[in-house]
């Protein structure tokens, strides 16, 4: 097999031949049709992720055919196409997972992070964490409803009822969210970096209301914010932005020191929370969710040798929507 290999904390990512990896008990293997790019690749790759498995693979938005089988698999079969998301296993016994709160788990292993992911030709996956996919929908289009898609679905969810919601950064997860959100009947104001004319122009294009800068006022208060971009001088302008008792959900895995503000912008029952991983529950319901309501996904693809350069790209905001890796078909 091929994969874009990380050895070091900082450094480019370096294409290697590997053995293929066999299936344990319980595993499958998967030949990979595409693999979606993620900010959190980008933390990964910055160091800002404790203790990632060194070398890794990242990618956690693994779309391909099961071509391998461990042991003790029971209801999935080769051929069939699946969904690896970055929720890789859990220990299904700690209090969390005990609770219905797997994203919690004390001893998680993700996907691309702490086991190989899909910047690959193959990957191993845990049978009880792939997802079923569409037969007929096109690879690259569904690979970034694996993360930006689910943990979206999670923090919109995290929203309750908010009918007018602030979206801050237009990215992959941004753009499939207020999809949803229109399909839901709210009403959506997107926020991004300050004079990004052509993200603006993306998210009204996606439904939004109103589209304007981050430092900007939306023109009525919000229910709810939703922060997709890793700033956490972000967090106080939603929090001025969100009417009382509304909240402010943080969706991203890492963000930057939160500044300080007067404890008045809290005040009133506003809330700040933050939104961890995924729930198979997550995935299965927004997976439903996408297929019935035509949930579309803009991708900008890229061989699988240019996992670096599809990196840059995330990092300098230099497409709309999802970058997407496509491997070479062995
Ligand atoms: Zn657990
Ligand atoms: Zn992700």
């Amino acid at each position: 097999m091929l994969g874009m290999v990380l050895h070091n904390i900082g450094k480019p990512l370096i294409l290697e031949e590997l053995p293929d990896p066999i299936p344990e008990p319980g595993q499958i293997r998967i030949r990979v049709e595409a693999c979606g790019v993620c900010r959190t690749d980008l933390h990964l790759v910055d160091g800002e992720l404790p203790n990632p498995k060194l070398p890794v693979i990242p990618g956690h938005e693994i779309v391909g055919r099961i071509d391998a089988l461990g042991p003790d698999v029971a209801d999935l079969s080769t051929g069939m196409r699946v969904g690896i998301p970055w929720l890789g296993s859990t220990c299904g016994i700690c209090a969390y997972c005990a609770s219905g709160q797997e994203n919690l788990c004390d001893r998680p292993i993700f996907t691309g992070y702490t086991r190989d992911g899909g910047y690959a030709t193959r990957a191993i996956a845990d049978a009880r964490y792939a997802f079923p996919l569409s037969e007929e929908s096109n690879a690259a289009a569904l690979a970034p409803l694996l993360c930006a898609g689910l943990i979206g679905w999670r923090s919109l969810r995290f929203t309750g009822n908010a009918k007018v919601l602030g979206l801050y950064g237009f990215g992959a997860a941004a753009h499939i969210v207020a999809q949803a959100a229109r399909k839901q009947g709210r009403h959506i104001f997107a926020f991004t970096r300050p004079g990004d004319r052509a993200s603006q122009d993306f998210a009204l294009r996606l439904g939004a209301g109103w589209a304007g800068g981050s430092d900007e006022k939306p023109p009525e208060p919000l229910d709810a914010a939703i922060i997709y971009a890793p700033l956490g001088e972000l967090v106080p302008l939603a929090l001025a932005s969100v009417r009382k008792g509304g909240s402010v959900v943080c969706a991203g895995v890492h963000m930057s020191d939160i500044p300080s503000f007067p404890y008045r912008s809290l005040w009133q029952e506003r809330k700040i929370v933050s939104v961890a991983n995924l729930t198979r529950q997550d995935g299965n319901e927004f997976l439903a969710f996408a297929a019935q309501n035509e949930i579309e996904t803009r991708t900008k693809t890229y061989p699988l040798e240019q996992a670096n350069r599809a990196l840059a790209d995330l990092r300098a905001g230099r497409f709309e929507g999802a970058a997407v890796l496509i491997p070479p078909r062995t």
